[in-house]
């Protein structure tokens, strides 16, 4: 017996319905790009319109395998561990982002975090799972966002991790525990801090309520920025420490302070040149 989701004939009609329906709701709500608000036609389900994902700076190889840093200044280079790993072991297992900390996410992140704007977590989510591999979603089991404390919570009303968290466990089909790990003490934001008093403020900041639930798993633990890695780093001791197998780390974007645009784009430029001048012409 033909079904109503095979029959041709049905199909057919019900996409051009589809169709007709999104081309009417886009005549009166028309989709507008997330960072530079330009009408963008339904079709590809992105927040971003495609200048506007181009003009994003990823992150990509070569970079260090374990905390992610990126080679910018050496585009030609194989992955290969930073000075930071070959002298001192990060408490993660790996740690990746998938973006620069500049231009359109770095923005979003900010009027998400600091503004309130929640219209921004899709689009963040969408370059946030840019720094998911399929071979990473399959490997881990669940995911932690890296928590607020509850009287931060109170005021901001949203952990921005935690909606990042959402949407990333929506898109790859994991669970989220929200509650699993805690911050128990009043923090100062570490924007504000220097390295040392990073490493100071969130030391034994948080911990692990739910310890049952955590034993041996493989975590992915989701902030939003990676800066100096210190509260992934405490939060990732803390997480091994309850008994956690794995713990690798996830944000939308990485702050490096001694990175620079200008260096950045000559090294891409000359790169590709120099690609194009080693093609052979057939
Ligand atoms: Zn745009
Ligand atoms: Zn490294």
């Amino acid at each position: 017996m033909k079904t109503m989701s095979g029959d041709p004939v049905q199909n057919t009609i019900r996409r051009r319905l589809q169709g007709m329906g999104l081309a009417f709701l886009d005549l009166f709500l028309p989709r507008l790009c997330v960072a530079c608000e330009a009408r963008w036609p339904r079709g590809p389900e992105s927040s971003w319109c495609e200048s506007c994902l181009e003009s994003i700076l990823w992150i990509e190889s070569p970079l260090c395998p374990c905390c992610g840093r990126p080679y910018h200044k050496s585009p030609s280079s194989p992955d290969h561990l930073c000075g930071d790993c070959e002298i001192s072991h990060y408490p993660f297992d790996s740690a990746r982002s998938a973006t620069f900390h500049s231009g359109s996410a770095r923005d979003g992140i900010h009027r998400l975090k600091f503004g309130g704007r929640l219209h921004w977590v899709p689009p963040l989510v969408e370059v946030l799972r840019k720094a998911v591999t399929q071979e990473m979603a399959d490997h881990c089991e669940l995911i932690v966002p890296v928590p607020l404390h509850p009287g931060r919570l109170r005021q901001r009303g949203f952990n921005q991790a935690g909606l990042l968290a959402r949407g990333l466990g929506k898109a790859i089909g994991l669970d989220v525990d929200y509650g699993l790990l805690a911050r128990k003490h009043w923090t100062e934001p570490q924007t504000r801090l220097k390295r040392e008093e990073r490493l100071h403020n969130v030391k034994n900041a948080f911990q692990v309520v739910k310890l049952d639930t955590l034993r041996s798993k493989r975590v992915l633990l989701v902030d939003d920025v990676f800066t100096t890695g210190t509260t992934l780093c405490e939060c990732a001791t803390v997480l091994k420490n309850a008994d956690a197998v794995e713990v690798h780390a996830v944000t939308v974007s990485r702050s490096l302070p001694d990175w620079r645009p200008a260096e950045y784009f000559a090294a891409q430029t000359g790169s590709r040149e120099e690609t194009l001048s080693r093609t052979p012409v057939s």
